[in-house]
């Protein structure tokens, strides 16, 4: 076991659970916001932080781990500003994470897991599996290093890069509490968006959690023969059950869920599959927010023809569906999940 394994990531701690831990070395509980501040701040070395005795930093630098991300790869677009970092993790692992500007402010775009293991055939993060979760604190480390280094206040949160955040469920409920915390970055909870492929029964236990944020759900396909065949998640779930935790989870937290749908060439686009949406999209009153397919070099799909999407998107508007597309951003910088991450693996550069 290396070093950092061994010892805790102290920047996972919430104040209280770091009051506890001082306590237990003997330690005043007022030393844990001091040592939150620091952390909040950017701090990666307990020398650096100059309020605290000596002593004390010793025998922190004894008890815990602490790491700074470093950035091996930061690409800025030239077309829409948007920033595209690649993180080199505290055991030579690499993560994507993605600043993208909007009119209402900068939002980050985090990853959950180092790989993915969910299989979906249209997406790049999937193709090595999964490595290992991330931590709380590198997942938190992803929006303040991206705020530090770009400059730019984060103001919203994604979950929507490397990762099924249901997967690594206990560590991305700790960096949300985390990244909400007032001595932290005190980012609200309704702007932030969870993202994932449907792991249904992790759905009550998020519905408990009473947080504010939004649910999206990447169905991507509203019938089993399709969507199990883009998305392996889908196999022995089916969209029905699918669509009824979507239900309950609405009823039981009265915050509103969207669909991701990426819309893919022949496979996802037809009228016949527009409108098993727009019921879909009814019956749990979601918002339906289309994505125009993002190649892969890897994968053989391709987006939707433009009159496909326009006739798509009619026909959902005339179901009285609540519809957006996305833009796309950063698209000259491999922005798309995983795509980074993947290149610089298929170079050889991160010996994974
Ligand atoms: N695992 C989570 C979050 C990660 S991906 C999930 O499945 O939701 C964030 C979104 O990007 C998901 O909706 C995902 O399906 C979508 N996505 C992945 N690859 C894509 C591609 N090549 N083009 C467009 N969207 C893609």
């Amino acid at each position: 076991m290396t070093e950092c394994e061994a010892k805790r990531n102290i920047v996972s701690l919430l104040p209280a659970e770091l009051e506890a831990e001082l306590s237990a070395l003997g330690e005043p509980k007022f030393r844990a916001a001091q040592i939150f501040r620091w952390l909040a701040r950017g701090v990666r070395d307990f020398g650096e932080m100059r309020n605290l005795p000596k002593p004390l930093r010793e025998k922190l630098t004894g008890s815990f781990s602490l790491y700074e991300p470093k950035v091996l790869s930061r690409q800025e677009s030239a077309i829409d500003g948007t920033i595209k970092y690649l993180w080199e993790l505290a055991d030579g692992n690499a993560v994507e994470t993605v600043v993208m500007s909007y009119r209402h402010g900068n939002t980050v775009c985090v990853s959950s897991q180092v790989g993915c293991r969910q299989g979906c055939a249209f997406c790049a993060s999937t193709i090595g599996g999964l490595v290992r979760n991330l931590e709380p604190g590198e997942i938190l480390d992803e929006v303040l290093f991206s705020q530090l280094d770009s400059g730019k206040p984060i103001s919203n949160i994604v979950l929507m890069g490397i990762g099924e955040p249901l997967d690594n469920f206990d560590n991305v409920m700790r960096f949300l509490r985390l990244v909400n915390h007032p001595d932290g970055m005190n980012i609200g909870m309704r702007h932030i968006s969870l993202s994932t492929c449907g792991l249904i029964e992790r759905f009550p236990e998020l519905a408990e959690q009473d947080l504010q944020l939004t649910l999206s759900v990447s169905l991507h396909a509203p019938d089993d023969e399709t969507r199990s065949k883009i998305m392996p998640a889908n196999r022995g779930r089916g969209v029905d059950a699918l669509i009824e935790a979507c239900r309950d989870y609405y009823k039981r937290t009265g915050r509103r869920i969207s669909f991701e749908y990426a819309m893919i060439d022949g496979v996802n686009d037809s009228p016949e599959q527009a409108r098993m949406l727009a019921a879909h999209a009814h019956a749990v009153s979601a918002h339906v927010n289309l994505i125009p397919l993002n190649h892969v070099e890897e994968r053989p799909f391709r987006p939707s023809a433009p009159e496909h999407m326009r006739e798509f998107i009619r026909i959902l508007e005339q179901q009285g569906v609540n519809v957006t597309v996305r833009r796309r951003l950063g698209s000259d910088v491999d922005a798309s999940c995983g795509q980074l991450r993947r290149r610089i693996q298929a170079k050889g550069g991160m010996g994974l």
